[in-house]
């Protein structure tokens, strides 16, 4: 029974005092309304959000005057959710300078890669401190190779309730490439969201899991929705995933350019067409089997292999402009395969379960054929 509600019209945000929890219902800047091909809600966080959510990785590699713009003219547009981690580098800093003073109209997910509570506490202050805000819409554990639970002897969960008491953080969340440890922490129920890849090269085990946490009301964060760049029509990853009610895409934006395809589908979501579908079904036989998804979990190499371009580098160079491949530096990067000393540190770690170094050997000698 609903005791009481409050509510409270800004411009954009509709907040509802509900038994004191507060639940932000976002309308957008233009006023576009809440239909829900446009927006999505993260399972029992209640936290409504525009469906195209802003993966802050790329803003990295960015002067801070361009992060600035990108991220400004995302929020003007609509875009409020916002992803990052304490491992991009600078991202957290650029949301802090782009959009603190529009913080509350805004949600923001982050991630510690601590697997220590002495970290956890370091990162979780360094991020505050640098987003310019005292708490964070979503916390979560980054890739973890385990599932933290309470009484594990780590500690980690633990600090993530007392992190929540102190109201530093608002949900607990946790993000991963393994499929083991994602069914874990959806079976455990003790995560508000889970971030996993995501797009339309997923399998059914993997549209099994985006389903399960539908019906366990667990919010789904999509990473790689563009699958490492492999899939170069967002329309078609778009009108795919938004087929899933409960699946949040979390875009990474560098350029502009990229930003106004993503702003466009505000306006205009992109739905499923015969032609989508047909298209979808050309590129699943495809890119179908074994193939490098760019993740970079089985990295560093001891020999400077930049795996996770090197190891799908057939499909760059038939999927996205070949001119930097070849490229001198491109060249050099590849050539590097040739000193793998097949220590199998790479094959261990991926998540996918590829034969890594066989992959770099089958890659580069496609590639000097290219060449
Ligand atoms: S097996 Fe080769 S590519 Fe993989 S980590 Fe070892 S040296 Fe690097
Ligand atoms: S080989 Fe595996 S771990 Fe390495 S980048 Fe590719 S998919 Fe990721």
């Amino acid at each position: 029974m609903v005791l009481s509600i409050d509510l409270e019209l800004t411009s954009s945000t509709i907040i509802v005092n509900k038994e004191n929890n507060y639940y932000c219902i976002y309308l957008g800047n233009n006023e576009k309304g809440d239909d829900n091909m446009v927006n999505v809600t993260l399972g029992r966080t209640k936290i409504t959000v525009n469906r195209n959510g802003f993966g802050a990785l790329p803003v990295q590699r960015v002067s801070d005057e361009e992060a600035i713009k990108l991220l400004r003219k995302a929020y003007d547009n609509g875009i409020n959710f916002f992803d990052t981690a304490r491992s991009y580098s600078d991202s957290e800093y650029k949301i802090g300078l782009a959009l603190s003073d529009v913080r509350e109209k805004i949600f923001i997910a982050t991630k510690t890669p601590s697997i220590t509570v002495e970290g956890f506490w370091s990162d979780l202050e360094k991020s505050l401190t640098l987003l310019k805000t005292d708490y964070i819409d979503i916390y979560q554990f980054h890739n973890p190779s385990f599932c933290p639970k309470p009484n594990d002897g780590t500690g980690l969960y633990e600090a993530m309730l007392e992190a929540k008491e102190q109201g530093k953080i608002r949900f607990i969340g946790i993000t991963n490439h393994r499929l083991a440890v994602a069914m874990e922490a959806v079976d455990s129920g003790l995560y508000d969201t889970l971030q996993f890849p995501f797009s339309y090269l997923a399998d059914k085990k993997e549209e099994d899991l985006v389903n399960l946490c539908k019906e366990k009301n667990i919010g789904y964060i999509c990473m790689k929705a563009l699958a490492g760049g492999l899939i170069t029509r967002s329309d078609v990853a778009y009108a795919y995933l938004s087929q899933f009610s409960n699946t949040l895409p979390i875009w990474g934006i560098q350029r502009e350019n990229e930003l106004d395809e993503f702003i466009s589908y505000i306006e205009n979501p992109p739905v499923m067409t015969a032609e989508i579908k047909e298209y979808i079904e050309k590129e699943r036989n495809e890119l179908v089997g074994e193939f490098c998804r760019g993740c970079g979990y089985c990295m560093p190499c001891p020999v400077g292999i930049e795996i996770n371009n090197c190891a799908r580098m057939s499909l760059l160079l038939r999927r996205s402009p070949a001119k930097d491949h070849l490229s001198e530096k491109g060249q050099a990067k590849m050539k590097k395969i040739e000193e793998c000393i097949e220590c199998g540190n790479c094959k261990a770690h991926c998540p996918y379960g590829l034969d890594t170094p066989n992959l770099l050997k089958r890659n580069y000698e496609d590639y000097k054929t290219f060449l």
